[in-house]
């Protein structure tokens, strides 16, 4: 996909239509400059991205999504800072990661970017860097484009955060979401398998295939118990699935009852029980924590604690 696919710009579901290469800035608030907002080994994803020496994020700045609870808020708003990149910078970072020997190549948010992305997978493969691609994404996708992710990335990591249709429409005003990011998970999956290997000590980091995550958010444990049947009843007790406790609430929750506050230990532990009357297989949790140690900071050089 050319560079051209940004003028119009239909890649995700907004179909907002901006000529990014003419300088306007579509819903996700990025014109067709590349920009990034940090970049670098990172410690704190699951483990099998994880693995012993990181996994190699690149996060970008923007988003279409636009959660209003937003845990990396400060880099999906419109107008966050960031670096301006060339497709040389992009391909420098990235080289520079794999010299670093982080397990995978992961990249944060990367729909709005995608044909700078693609540009950037198919001349690492040329030269012959046989590192994992990952797609980690938000779930809120066009299911037309996975196939064409598919071609590129080897892993990948959707958020599935709401089964509520209701809710969805609440929090990022689109109440297709659930639809969307089933069918978008069944390409996927069609695509890639399951995680493999799916080993949760991280000392055989992934190779290849899905992984869903889900950030279980306060006041809606339902919304959880649906997802966890749903996603049960389509894809089998087997499906990889990251049981996420790390909510935090950030600036714009302040007024936003029950997302001002954390998640309660019962909370969690109902969805948990619910989880493992499912029967799932092959489930990542967290301890339930109360503090803000999983929101980054991408005002500091290193936002994210515990990095290298
Ligand atoms: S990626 Fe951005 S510009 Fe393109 S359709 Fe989506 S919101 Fe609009």
């Amino acid at each position: 996909m050319p560079l051209s696919a940004y003028a119009p710009c239909f890649l995700c579901p907004r179909q907002c239509g901006a000529d990014r290469l003419a300088g306007k800035t579509g819903v996700c608030g990025e014109t067709a400059q590349l920009r990034i907002a940090s970049h670098g080994p990172h410690m704190g994803e699951e483990p099998p991205f994880t693995g012993t020496r990181g996994s190699g994020t690149i996060f970008f700045c923007g988003c279409s999504t636009h959660c209003f609870f937003c845990q990396n808020w400060q880099i999906s708003n419109i107008g966050s800072p960031g670096r301006t990149l060339t497709a040389d910078d992009f391909h420098g970072i990235a080289v520079r990661l794999i010299r670093l020997g982080v397990h995978n190549l992961n990249f944060v948010t990367p729909d709005h970017f995608w044909p700078h992305i693609r540009e950037l997978c198919v001349r690492l493969r040329a030269e012959n860097h046989t590192i994992p691609f990952l797609f980690n994404s938000s779930g809120y996708h066009l299911p037309a484009m996975i196939p064409k992710y598919a071609e590129h990335m080897d892993i990948f990591m959707p958020d599935f955060k709401f089964s509520d249709p209701a809710l969805a429409k609440d929090v990022i005003r689109d109440e297709r979401y659930p639809a969307l990011a089933l069918e978008s998970l069944r390409l996927m999956v069609a695509a890639k398998g399951f995680l493999d290997p799916f080993d949760p000590t991280g000392r055989q980091p992934a190779r290849q295939g899905v992984l869903v995550r889900h950030l279980v958010l306060p006041g809606h444990v339902q919304n959880t118990l649906d997802l966890l049947s749903l996603l049960r009843d389509e894809f089998g007790a087997r499906l990889p699935l990251s049981l996420m406790s790390q909510y935090s609430p950030v600036p714009a929750t302040r007024n936003r009852p029950p997302f001002h506050r954390h998640l309660t230990a019962g909370e969690y532990q109902t969805t948990l029980d619910h989880a493992q009357r499912l029967g799932f297989q092959n489930l990542l949790i967290q301890p339930i924590s109360i503090h803000s140690d999983f929101l980054p900071d991408f005002n500091k050089p290193k936002p994210f604690k515990g990095n290298p």
